[in-house]
């Protein structure tokens, strides 16, 4: 008897079953994203919890279509939508459609990008973008990199090499509890994450002062190396930040290489987000110095327009990778003769996400990816502006980037007052639905945040943000005046 296929699995032999389901997804999403108004339709987690619990997981519908009208319901009904312009929260882009052609061929296929043979040509690709990001960064023929889940790990990865060549260099696998690592405060949470994981000690991370605008002191930076050094601790890495998650600052990066090489200490750039300005045809200056780095993280899931995971490390001097690459008879034995991308990565099973950025490259080009870019920086800009012009609200300082923080305070709210307020009014704008803007604090005092990121948010949606979030500040000042006259 012949064995019936499964007609769920993917195969030359079901591919009606395929372009249906494919097909299907995009129509009903189509159909979803025509209807969106506003970047979230304001449920309570409540409500949205009580809907995943009630789906039966061990009582399958049978049927592709079937499942994806309940998932329209449960995730795209309540999804948060990037793409509307007044989305303006956090570090998520709008995404590149050839980019999203490729996650068609990326999950069909399946390709691993750990061994040759799980990846042939898409080994290549991944290598030849790595080369192109080498190239835009300033690197000679020596670089190397990876294709990376995100920031989180390629930071953590640059730290490794780094540790990876500081223990070399002592010889002394037993100096890691003194091993020192300089960022600012501003640098981000997976800085001081890596070096725990890493093993390090509790306060590895030596916090560098940072200048009045929240980039890093250089003269400080050189003062906490000679401090280090004197007690006896080893520095084994300055992570300089080429666009802070809040405010968008670019640490002196020129400044700061010169002083890693006379000290002989690896220095990685954090461009997660400020890698944008790699392509950018106004601003790629600010990033001068960039070349002189041992390593650089760039998410192209940030700046680049593409869908989440896409980033990479890419380090100057390719032979530093050599230091994690383990091997395994089945997978990548040392005589081997093909790349095996898995010699430098963290990751074994990895996607091929690399196309993603082809595909926006050989469809959109470089230049138009920068030109959005400027754009978003443009957009913040204008946004300070708008600020500066509202009586009822405040601007923290002048941006970098993309990013604007800003508070409500209307003439006779105190500090405390706009302290306490900001927070909750920002929660209530999430869901009340029709804008989403992030929130911080900064010496200790709260700050809401524009992060702009899409380039088809206009003046005027910034400003109907505004008028939102001052209509919600009165009506939660007004509530909070009537209670306290019920009270006295
Ligand atoms: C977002 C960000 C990261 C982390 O990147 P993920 O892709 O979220 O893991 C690291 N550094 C900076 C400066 C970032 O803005």
């Amino acid at each position: 008897m012949e064995r019936s296929e499964s007609p769920h699995l993917f195969s030359g032999s079901t591919l009606d079953s395929y372009t249906s389901g494919v097909w299907h997804a995009s129509a009903l999403l189509a159909d979803r994203v025509k209807a969106v108004r506003q970047p979230y339709s304001g449920a309570a987690v409540a409500d949205l919890q009580d809907q995943v619990d009630a789906v039966d997981l061990d009582r399958p519908l049978g049927d592709t279509g079937a499942a994806l009208h309940e998932v329209a319901r449960l995730y795209l009904d309540n999804a948060v939508w990037f793409h509307e312009p007044t989305y303006v929260a956090h570090l998520n882009c709008p995404v590149a459609i050839p980019a999203l052609s490729a996650e068609v061929l990326i999950s069909a296929v399946n390709s691993s990008v750990d061994t040759w043979d799980q990846s042939t040509a898409g080994t290549l690709i991944e290598r030849r973008l790595i080369d192109w990001t080498a190239g835009r960064i300033g690197f000679g023929p020596g670089a190397d990199g990876i294709f990376t889940s995100g920031g989180t790990q390629s930071n953590l990865q640059a730290l490794l090499l780094a540790r990876e060549e500081t223990l070399a260099a002592l010889d002394d696998r037993s100096a890691i509890p003194r091993l020192r690592i300089f960022a600012t405060t501003e640098s981000h949470f997976s800085v001081s994450k890596s070096a725990g994981i890493l093993g390090m000690a509790a306060g590895a991370v030596v916090g560098v002062a940072t200048d009045g605008a929240g980039r890093m002191d250089t003269a400080a930076l050189a003062a906490a190396i000679e401090e280090v050094r004197r007690d006896g601790d080893v520095p084994m890495a300055v992570v300089a930040t080429a666009g802070t998650t809040d405010l968008g600052r670019i640490d002196p990066v020129a400044e700061i290489a010169a002083i890693c090489e006379s000290q002989g200490i690896w220095f990685h750039v954090d461009a997660a987000y400020g890698c944008g300005l790699l392509v950018s045809q106004r601003r790629r200056h600010l990033l001068d110095g960039i070349e002189r780095a041992d390593s650089v993280t760039v998410d192209f899931h940030k700046s680049y327009f593409q869908p989440v995971s896409s980033s990479a490390i890419v380090v100057r001097r390719g032979e530093t990778m050599r230091r994690i690459a383990v091997h395994a008879d089945y997978l990548n034995p040392r005589a081997a003769t093909v790349p095996n991308q898995v010699d430098k990565s963290l990751q074994t099973t990895r996607r091929f996400d690399a196309l993603k950025l082809w595909m926006t490259l050989r469809t959109m080009g470089a230049e138009q990816i920068g030109d959005m870019f400027d754009a978003v920086v443009d957009r913040a800009h204008d946004a300070y502006l708008l600020i500066g012009d509202d009586q009822d609200f405040e601007a923290l300082a002048a941006p970098t980037l993309s990013t604007v923080l800003f508070r409500y305070r209307p003439a006779g709210m105190d500090v405390a007052e706009c302290d306490e307020l900001m927070p909750k009014l920002r929660q209530r704008l999430f869901y009340g639905g029709r804008a989403i803007v992030a929130g911080t604090t900064v010496g200790g005092h709260y700050w809401l945040k524009f992060t702009l990121l899409n380039p088809n948010t206009t003046v005027g949606n910034l400003r109907d943000v505004l008028d939102l979030i001052r209509e919600i500040g009165r009506e939660m000042t007004g509530e909070r005046d009537a209670a306290t006259a019920v009270m006295a």
